[in-house]
C-alpha cells in the first residue's frame, strides 16, 4: 500500500516545518511507503523556499509550485492529478486536519467497508459564533435545495482509493466545489469525527466575505434550485397581478375611476424592478459560470517541481 498526502499551501511558513515534522512522525509509525505532495499555491512568503529546503533533505517530499495563485481548489486539483499512492488523502497545512487520524482512516479503509473516508469535526469550538451560524445555516439550505448531500462540518480531509481519485480528477469542471464534487462522485464513505482544533500558527485565509462568495459558488456549481424557483415567483407575481387587474376593472365598472394611490402604485413598480434585477443577477451567475466553464482554462500551472513526470499543466 502506497500513501498520498497532497498539501495545498498559500503563504504557511510558520507552520509547514511543523506539519512536515507531525506528519512524518506520524507516517514512519504507520510503517507504509508515502510521499507527501506539498503545492504551492503562489505564496508571496518563504513558503517554496522552506519546500525546497523539505525536499533535500527528504526523498519522500515532493513540491508543486503553482504559476500564481489558483485558489485552494485547484492547488488540490494539481495534488490528485499528480499523486501516485494507492490510498490518498487532502490535508491542510495548518494542522486543523490533525495527521494523528490517519492511521484510524487508513485502518478504517482496509476494512474493505469504505472506498472513502472522511474527517468531520463536532465542534466549532474556537470559531466565531457568527461564523459558526453562517455555516450551519448554509449546509441546511444547501442540502434542502442541491443534487450533491454535504455534511455539516466535514472538511477537505479525506482519505480515497485510487478509483475515486480517478472519478475526482475526472470532473474536469473549472468552478471547483469540493465538498460538492466528492459527494457527487458517490462511493462509500465512512466518517471519522473528531473536536475542532485551531489553526497552529499563521492566518486564515479566508475573509468573511471570501465565505459568503464561496457558499454562493457552492449552490450554483451544485443547484438549479434559484433558476426554479425565480421561474415560480415569476408566474405567481403573475397570477396576483392578473387577479389585482380584475379587481381594478370591476371596481371602475361598479364606482367610476377615482385618481388615487400613486404612491401604492410606486412603490409596486419600483418593487417589480428590484425583484426583476435580482431575479437577473441569479440568472447572470450561471451565465458568467457557464462563461468561464466554455473558455475551457487549465485548472492550474506549474512553474516548478522536483517530480520529472509531473502533469504541469491541466
Ligand atoms: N490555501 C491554498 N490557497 C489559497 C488559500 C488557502 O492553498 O488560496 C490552503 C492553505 O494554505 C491551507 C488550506 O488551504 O493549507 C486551508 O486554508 P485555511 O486554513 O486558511 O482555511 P480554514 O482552515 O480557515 O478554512
Ligand atoms: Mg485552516
Amino acid at each position: 500500500m502506497r500513501l498520498s498526502l497532497i498539501i495545498p499551501c498559500y503563504n504557511e511558513q510558520e507552520v509547514l516545518p511543523l506539519f512536515h515534522r507531525k506528519a512524518t512522525q506520524v507516517l514512519e509509525k504507520m510503517g507504509c511507503e508515502y510521499e507527501l505532495i506539498f503545492v504551492d499555491d503562489g505564496s508571496k512568503d518563504g513558503t517554496l523556499a522552506l519546500m525546497k529546503d523539505l525536499a533535500a533533505k527528504d526523498e519522500h517530499v515532493k513540491y508543486l509550485a503553482l504559476s500564481r495563485n489558483f485558489g485552494k481548489e485547484s492547488a488540490m486539483y494539481a495534488g490528485l492529478v499528480n499523486a501516485k499512492g494507492d490510498y490518498v488523502a487532502v490535508m491542510d497545512a495548518d494542522l486543523q486536519d490533525p495527521p494523528e487520524l490517519l492511521p484510524k482512516m487508513v485502518e478504517k479503509l482496509q476494512s474493505g467497508e469504505y472506498d472513502c473516508v472522511a474527517a468531520r469535526r463536532v465542534s466549532r469550538s474556537g470559531e466565531p459564533k457568527i461564523r459558526s451560524f453562517f455555516a450551519r445555516t448554509f449546509y441546511k439550505m444547501v442540502n434542502l435545495i442541491s443534487e450533491a448531500e454535504i455534511m455539516d462540518g466535514a472538511r477537505d480531509f479525506r482519505l480515497m482509493r485510487r478509483d475515486m481519485v480517478q472519478a475526482v480528477v475526472a470532473m474536469g469542471e473549472y468552478n471547483r466545489f469540493s465538498k460538492g464534487i466528492f459527494s457527487w462522485v458517490g462511493f462509500r464513505t465512512g466518517w471519522v469525527e473528531y473536536p475542532n482544533v485551531e489553526r497552529a500558527a499563521g492566518t486564515t485565509k479566508w475573509s468573511f466575505w471570501g465565505l459568503v462568495k464561496y457558499a454562493m459558488d457552492g449552490v450554483v456549481s451544485f443547484s438549479q434550485a434559484p433558476l426554479s424557483a425565480i421561474a415560480w415567483f415569476g408566474l405567481i407575481m403573475t397570477a396576483v397581478a392578473a387577479v389585482m387587474l380584475v379587481f381594478v376593472v370591476v371596481r371602475k365598472l361598479i364606482f367610476g375611476d377615482p385618481v388615487a394611490g400613486w404612491a401604492s402604485t410606486m412603490s409596486v413598480i419600483i418593487f417589480i424592478g428590484g425583484l426583476q434585477l435580482f431575479c437577473l443577477g441569479i440568472i447572470a451567475q450561471y451565465l458568467a459560470k457557464t462563461y468561464m466553464e466554455s473558455k475551457r482554462r487549465p485548472h492550474y500551472i506549474v512553474s516548478e517541481t522536483n517530480d520529472p513526470d509531473a502533469e504541469k499543466i491541466r
